[in-house]
């Protein structure tokens, strides 16, 4: 699902952001990848993606091996990967239903998929009553679950989250992770991305931990705890 095999990224500044990263993430599993600011995790959800290249080592996400991958597959790996964002990017002029259906328009589904799908999912991320709204006239918490169900709608067998509660208050980021927890028990892998030590801690899930762009620890029972 994704492994990433001894992987160093050094950025074109001479930035050393890893330094032999290891991680294994199976099929179906939920995971937190945790580290204080600049500690390489926004690097490690960008190789997953495929928008950075690594410099040395493996990363293979949904069978795709993104180190020499070729450019005519990366459709294929874009749509087995929904992505969400800390600032939702949902597009404004469009109604949840639109920014939703959008996702799948630009996979090429046809309209009678759209029409039967998308409502499925409104109804999933609970936002069925609000499918004819724009964005912003939508909380914080509600524009995260549409972004969530535009990253859902093409059935990925993959999520990442890279700081998807960083714009909510703790009882919103709370319901979001529950909702992502929900997702991964419906049967999609999810990983999420957070430097909120209080919410991992609300949740018993796997934790990897991320250091200076090295892995400290990883596993169910909590992590090292760091200074921010
Ligand atoms: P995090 O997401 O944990 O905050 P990042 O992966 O963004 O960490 O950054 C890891 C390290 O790489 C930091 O030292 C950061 O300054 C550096 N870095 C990130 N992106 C770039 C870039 N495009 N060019 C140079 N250095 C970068
Ligand atoms: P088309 O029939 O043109 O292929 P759709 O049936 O997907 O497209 O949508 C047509 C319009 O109706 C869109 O602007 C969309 O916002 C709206 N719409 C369709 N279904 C719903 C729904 N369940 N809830 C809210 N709006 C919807």
């Amino acid at each position: 699902m994704v492994q990433l095999i001894d992987v160093f990224k050094a950025y074109e500044n001479g930035t050393k952001a890893l330094k032999g990263v290891n991680i294994k993430l199976e099929p179906g599993e939920f995971a937190f990848l945790v580290g204080p600011s600049g500690s390489g995790k926004s690097t490690i959800m960008k190789l997953i993606t495929g928008e950075i290249a690594p410099t040395d080592g493996t990363v293979v996400v949904n069978g795709f091996n993104l180190v020499n991958i070729k450019m005519s597959k990366m459709p294929f790996l874009r749509r087995s990967l929904g992505v969400i964002f800390q600032d939702f990017r949902l597009i404004q002029k469009k109604t949840v239903y639109e920014n939703v259906a959008f996702a799948m328009h630009a996979v090429g589904a046809s309209p009678r998929e759209i029409r039967k799908r998308v409502p499925y999912v409104l109804n999933l991320v609970g936002l069925d009553q609000k499918a004819k709204m724009r964005p912003f006239e939508l909380s914080g918490g509600e524009q995260q679950r549409v972004a969530i169900a535009r990253a859902l709608v093409n059935n990925p067998s993959l999520i990442v989250a890279d700081e998807p509660t960083g714009n909510l208050d703790p009882a919103r980021s709370l319901e979001i992770l529950m909702l992502l927890q929900k997702i991964n028990e419906l049967g999609t892998t999810v990983l999420v991305v957070t430097h909120e030590k209080a919410l991992v801690d609300a949740f018993s899930q796997r934790v990897i931990a991320i250091d200076n762009g090295r892995i400290i620890s990883d596993g169910m029972d909590g992590y090292y705890s760091y200074e921010e």
